[in-house]
């Protein structure tokens, strides 16, 4: 029998990944939206997860709202003895996600805090090169274009949106899948607008043992942009780029491929259902939270949607 899904938050991601992922999946149908101000025709839709659950018109629920008011969605889902999948990052804090992991195995339901950049063609392919391999430093750039890839986010540039790190966080999902040690913040210098309450670009320096691992993270790149992670080895240099859908060792093509990585999600949210299981990993909101933790800030000129 197929899962019902209830989707919630109809935004971006959600038109973008999220509707043609769970079209793709199997033993998964689209049941039921909840959004303030979107809908879909034919299919049930409610303002917001509450009269959705109230409905039944659901057995589990993906969450594609922002990450400021999640524990609230969540809570109400798993309290009413749902299955949950969260987009990323999970939710504010560390300590709100490691309640609803408690409620969750409380209720005997799932819960799937996913990282959809880990599911990048080229990340286990990383991971399974590097095993056993010397590293000797680690390097990440993840430059972007906020005004290409969030245009008019409100929320992204309050505190609870993460700001430059709603991309990296992507990022260090990847580095603490790849890495089989424990990565840990040293220090980070975090850039905020005049204007804005999170950082529209972050420098972190991290360790694992005694491996540099650094990370560049900037919202004011245009032209190409740059999603790489290098990792020096003692048997050459590995480059994951385009977001961890491309491998190469010293500059020769070993994984290039189209991304699939929502496919991948949605399909092991439906396993870990059947197996009655939940996937809650923190490690890369531990990071960030360390981040701001360590950070001196520093502040930048305004920004501006519009240049
Ligand atoms: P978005 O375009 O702003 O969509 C979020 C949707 O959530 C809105 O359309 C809104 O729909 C609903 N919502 C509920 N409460 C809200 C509130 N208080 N403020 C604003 N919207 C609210 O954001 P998104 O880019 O889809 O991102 C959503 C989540 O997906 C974030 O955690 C983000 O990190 C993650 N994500 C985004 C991308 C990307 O490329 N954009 C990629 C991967 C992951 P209604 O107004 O109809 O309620």
């Amino acid at each position: 029998m197929s899962l019902k899904l209830g989707l919630v938050g109809l935004g971006k991601i959600a038109r973008d990944q999220h509707l043609p992922a769970i079209a793709a999946t199997p033993g998964l149908d689209l049941a039921a939206i909840a959004s303030r101000n979107a809908a879909l025709p034919d299919l049930p839709s409610y303002p917001d997860i509450d009269s959705l659950l109230a409905a039944g018109a659901a057995d589990a629920v993906s969450l594609c709202t922002p990450p400021q008011g999640r524990f609230d969605q969540a809570s109400a889902a798993l309290k009413a003895g749902r299955h949950v999948m969260l987009e990323k990052p999970p939710g504010m804090t560390v300590t709100e996600v490691e309640a609803l992991a408690a409620l969750a195995q409380q209720k005997g339901v799932t819960l799937f805090t996913t990282w959809h950049s880990r599911e990048a063609a080229a990340v286990e392919p990383a991971r399974a090169w590097l095993s056993g391999r010397r590293i000797s430093s680690v390097r990440v750039t993840w430059k972007e274009d906020v005004r290409h890839w969030h245009p008019g986010q409100a929320w992204i540039w309050e505190p609870g949106g993460l700001g430059v790190f709603d991309p990296g966080i992507n990022a260090l999902s990847i580095v603490t899948r790849i890495l089989r040690e424990a990565v840990f913040v040293t220090g980070a210098e975090l850039e905020f607008p005049a204007n804005r309450a999170a950082p529209i670009a972050a420098s972190v320096r991290m360790r694992m043992g005694a491996v540099p691992v650094e990370a560049e993270f900037d919202w004011r790149q245009t032209g190409p942009q740059t999603w790489d992670i290098e990792v020096a080895t003692d048997t050459g240099l590995l480059r994951l780029s385009k977001g961890g859908s491309e491998m190469w060792l010293d500059d020769q093509p070993q994984v290039v491929e189209e991304d699939a990585e929502y496919r991948s999600l949605y399909r092991r949210f439906v396993g870990l259902v059947a197996g009655g299981q939940s996937e809650v990993d923190l490690a890369p909101l531990r990071l960030v939270a360390d981040a701001f933790l360590l950070a001196r800030r520093v502040e930048v000129d305004a920004f501006e949607d519009e240049a």
